[in-house]
């Protein structure tokens, strides 16, 4: 019997799941689909029902709904909880539930492309307090990074979600990036900054270590002026697309029972896309 899966969101029709997915399907041979549904908040309890009937095994779930279907899972990972967002379904039997692959996409994506960026990592920068960072302060914690230092453009939302943290991230003003740069061996961008040409004007990125990271999660484009410019003075760069595509692992692997890679061909196809 074929598995089936699925993106749901509103709108959906914008998702690259189906494509990173449907390539994965193909490449293993597997009598499986992954379709993009369409769906509203308000028509969540009726997508559940058909989970739980046993026709799908899982699926993906995107905005506006990673918050909303928090209410409709018979369980929901710890780690999820502390992002505060289900982006990944998982069916067993009549119960669904739900889980966050952001911080494992995160983490998949700088293994890959800067191995042992975390081995003896002190102290980071994470740039925003929003969604995104959530994922990103659970997956330093995760690596065991023993200070982040969190800056936010409104201050306030900083304080807030660095006090759900416990004392290993500390909210700072947006003007000490300069003052913190030189203990900093990663630098994270989490805003929406880089996306439509926009750009930051005050970050001094000459004040990091030479050895320092620097990865964006904004990935179109692919090389933001962020990137760009810590990749003009020597330092190391990720881009985002590697989180988009690393965070879908561990789904697939929930529902297929097969454990896909992030290869050159897939990063191309997606790229292809933006
Ligand atoms: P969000 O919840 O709306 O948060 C947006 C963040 O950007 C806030 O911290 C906001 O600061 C900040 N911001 C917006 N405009 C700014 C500006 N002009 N200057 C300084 N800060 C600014 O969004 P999100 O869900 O966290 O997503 C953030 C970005 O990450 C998006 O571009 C998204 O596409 C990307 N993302 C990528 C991946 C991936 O797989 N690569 C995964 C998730 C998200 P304020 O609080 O001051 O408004």
């Amino acid at each position: 019997m074929t598995t089936k899966t699925f993106v749901i969101g509103h709108p959906i029709a914008h998702s690259r799941s189906p494509l990173i997915h449907g390539t994965w399907i193909k490449a293993h041979g597997i009598d499986g689909s992954y379709e993009a549904i369409d769906v509203e908040p308000g028509a969540l309890p009726a997508l559940f029902a058909r989970l739980r009937s046993g026709e799908f095994a899982g699926g993906n779930v995107t905005i506006p709904l990673k918050e909303p279907v928090f209410a409709l899972c018979d369980s929901v990972d710890p780690l999820a909880t502390t992002i505060g967002a289900v982006n990944t379904l998982v069916a067993r039997g009549s119960k669904v539930h739900g889980f966050n692959t952001d911080f494992m996409g995160f983490l998949g994506n700088l293994d890959q492309r800067a191995p042992g960026w975390s081995t003896g990592l002190e102290e980071a920068i994470v740039l925003g307090a929003g969604g995104a960072s959530r994922a990103i302060l659970v997956a330093l914690r995760e690596r065991g990074v023993k200070k982040v230092n969190l800056l936010n453009r409104t201050a306030d939302k900083a304080t807030a979600l660095a006090r759900t943290f416990g004392d290993s991230v500390v909210a700072a003003p947006w003007d000490t990036f300069g003052a913190l740069a030189p203990r900093a061996g990663l630098v994270v961008n989490t805003t929406s900054v880089g996306m439509h040409g926009s750009q930051f004007s005050d970050l001094a990125l000459t004040k990091l270590p030479k050895s320092a990271l620097v990865t964006d999660l904004v990935y179109v484009p692919l090389e933001t002026p962020l990137l760009a410019e810590a990749r003009a003075l020597g330092l190391k760069t990720v881009d985002g697309l590697g989180m988009l595509l690393h965070q879908a692992i561990p789904g697939f692997e929930a529902w297929f029972g097969v454990r896909p890679a992030v290869t050159p061909d897939l990063r191309a196809a997606v790229e292809a896309t933006l």
